[in-house]
């Protein structure tokens, strides 16, 4: 089979190039949150603040974050944090979809790599 070195060979470049290029435009890591941002309505105790006491109660932004075994966490967000958070999880799933996708693609890689990689013996 002389043409399969060449179609491997080639397959091999091109999934390098799409993993390199992901690789170029991953998304910052810096500002990154996981989670679920919800919206709140809070409400005082019957006297404590005139907005609640007429049924109003306060909209907050809250940034849930689940963990194994099902127990989860709640932070309050200020008003100001919430665009913060949003873009931090926008972030985050972005970033791992791209893990996703660059560790896919090196799965592709492992298979794709025919005797080249097979000659440097085993070390022990
Ligand atoms: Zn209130």
């Amino acid at each position: 089979m002389i043409f399969c070195d060449s179609l491997l060979s080639v397959t091999q470049e091109q999934i390098i190039r799409k993993r390199d290029s992901l690789l170029a435009q991953l998304p910052d890591a810096r500002n990154i949150l996981r989670g679920s941002l919800l919206d709140r309505t809070i409400r005082h105790s019957t006297g404590r603040c005139k907005r609640c006491d007429s049924g109003g109660g306060h909209a907050v932004s809250v940034l849930a974050i689940g963990y194994p075994g099902g127990r989860m966490h709640q932070i309050s967000l200020r008003k100001e944090q919430a665009a913060h958070v949003k873009q931090g999880l926008e972030n985050y799933y972005a970033l791992k979809a791209a893990l996703e996708e660059i560790c896919e693609l090196n799965q592709q890689l492992l298979r794709a790599k025919p005797a080249a990689a097979g000659k440097k013996g085993r070390k022990k």
